[in-house]
């Protein structure tokens, strides 16, 4: 290859993480069933502010569904092992709802080895480790008081 043909190559290269990046090519490659329109933006927000790492492992394990109101969804096939069902409020603040959905995603990244994902979410134990890693990503925390929640240590 000369280096014409090289330069060639790393800037389309460069140009598609770019695009990878960006909120249409995070939105274009992630699952995500809404019947609010808003939230779908909102979750795209999110992916775009967590490390790399775990988005493109959220991008490829996950189903984002979300519940507004009421919602006539029509979930596709997927071949996502995960599924997030989020239950946003008509009347949380935005930064509620991004808190939640990086909560969920959190979960999703702490519980990733386990054979049955999402059979070991809860308890003190794990929403306060999801609520550390929500806040270490610069997002708040879903609980104020861990002492409130049932199920122990687990
Ligand atoms: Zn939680």
């Amino acid at each position: 290859m000369n280096d014409e043909d090289e330069a060639m190559v790393k800037e389309h290269i460069r140009k598609y993480e770019e695009w990878e990046d960006s909120a249409e090519g995070i939105y274009s490659e992630t699952n995500i069933v809404a019947g609010a329109v808003d939230e779908e933006r909102l979750i795209v927000q999110v992916l775009q502010r967590i490390p790399r790492e775990v988005r493109k492992a959220a991008m490829e394990n996950v189903a984002f569904v979300v519940v507004a109101n009421c919602s006539y969804v029509q979930p596709t096939p997927t071949r996502h092992a995960v599924m997030i069902v989020l239950l946003l409020g008509l009347h949380e603040t935005i930064g509620v709802k991004l808190t939640t959905i990086a909560h969920e995603i959190a979960h999703y990244w702490l519980d990733r080895d386990n054979e049955f994902p999402g059979t070991g979410a809860g308890g003190k134990k794990a929403e306060k480790a999801a609520d550390d890693l929500c806040e270490s990503w610069g997002f708040g925390r879903s609980y104020n008081n861990y002492d409130l929640i049932p199920g122990g240590e687990t």
